[in-house]
């Protein structure tokens, strides 16, 4: 597995749609398990293929408190209700958070890595972050979600952990704003919650 290169806006890979899998085979796996490593190395939530350089319905998605991972294929929508408004950052737009209207809830479905159909309602973090991969699959950025009086807030160049003990590997949701920049998403004070359908590798 292998760690690839993060687009950044202004790529225009990052506007383009990404295209329906049609086959589930090594190939993509492979695409999928990079995308992992990428997106935990640099300390993400979520990660769609676009991200990466690859238009396929594919993502990722890791929440803060949880050592499995979600591997998506063919990831949609079924069902919004509700608005709130949350904080969002991304890992193609480094450097920057804001506050965006997001669903209270989702129905979602996708395919797993093994051709199994999961489908369920997510609320909270999980469905903030499926809601922003999946725009990520339209050419969509939170950004777009800004409304005109939001600004960007910029977001304190890497804070080091004062105390020593904070072992690297799991970054947790629990870190105060301020060092959540290379965070794709975060929510303030969430509890992300699992929910029954989804799939785990580990
Ligand atoms: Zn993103």
């Amino acid at each position: 597995m292998a760690i690839r290169p993060i687009l950044e806006l202004p790529n225009p890979v990052l506007r383009q749609r990404a295209k329906k899998i049609r086959r589930i085979d090594s190939e993509l796996l492979h695409l999928a398990y990079d995308m992992v490593d990428t997106m935990q190395q640099a300390n993400g939530v979520g990660l769609a293929a676009n991200q990466v350089g690859e238009l396929k319905r594919l993502i990722v998605i890791q929440l803060p408190d949880e050592e499995e991972v979600r591997i998506y294929i063919n990831p949609e929508i079924l069902v919004r209700d509700g608005e709130r408004e949350v904080e969002e950052g991304c890992l193609s737009i480094p450097g920057y958070r804001a506050m965006i209207k997001r669903s209270v809830w989702i129905r979602f479905r996708a395919m797993d890595h093994s051709e199994k159909i999961v489908k369920f309602k997510a609320e909270d973090i999980l469905s903030q972050a499926l809601e922003h991969e999946v725009d990520h699959l339209n050419g969509i950025l939170y950004i777009d979600h800004m409304e005109e009086h939001q600004k960007l807030i910029p977001v304190e160049p890497h804070d080091e952990e004062e105390d020593g003990d904070n072992e690297h590997e799991h970054e947790t949701g629990s870190h105060p704003p301020d060092s959540a920049s290379s965070t794709g998403l975060w929510t303030p004070g969430d509890d992300p919650r699992d929910t029954e359908a989804s799939l785990r590798i580990k």
